[in-house]
C-alpha cells in the first residue's frame, strides 16, 4: 500500500492525489478561486499580492503555480 502524505495539513492518506481527502474540497475551492482571480483580472501580479488578493496562502499558492493544471503561469510575476 503506497502512502502519500497530505501537502496542506501533513497527514498521510492512501488515496491518490497531493492532498488528503478532507483537504480536497479545500484544494478544489481555492484552485476555482485562483482561476476565477485570473479570468476576471489580466495583468501579472506576484505570488504575494496574489496572496493577498485572493485569500490563499502563499504556499498552497505556489503549489496550485506549479501544478499542471494551471493556465495562467504567464501572468505569474517573479
Ligand atoms: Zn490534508
Amino acid at each position: 500500500m503506497n502512502f502519500n502524505k497530505c501537502e496542506r495539513c501533513g497527514c498521510f492518506f492512501v488515496s491518490d492525489g497531493n492532498v488528503c481527502p478532507s483537504c480536497a474540497p479545500k484544494d478544489n475551492y481555492e484552485m476555482s478561486k485562483l482561476n476565477n482571480y485570473f479570468i476576471e483580472n489580466k495583468q501579472p501580479i506576484t505570488v504575494n499580492d496574489l496572496s493577498y488578493a485572493t485569500g490563499i496562502s502563499k504556499k498552497n499558492l505556489t503549489r496550485f503555480i506549479s501544478g499542471k493544471n494551471f493556465n495562467y503561469k504567464k501572468q505569474i510575476e517573479l
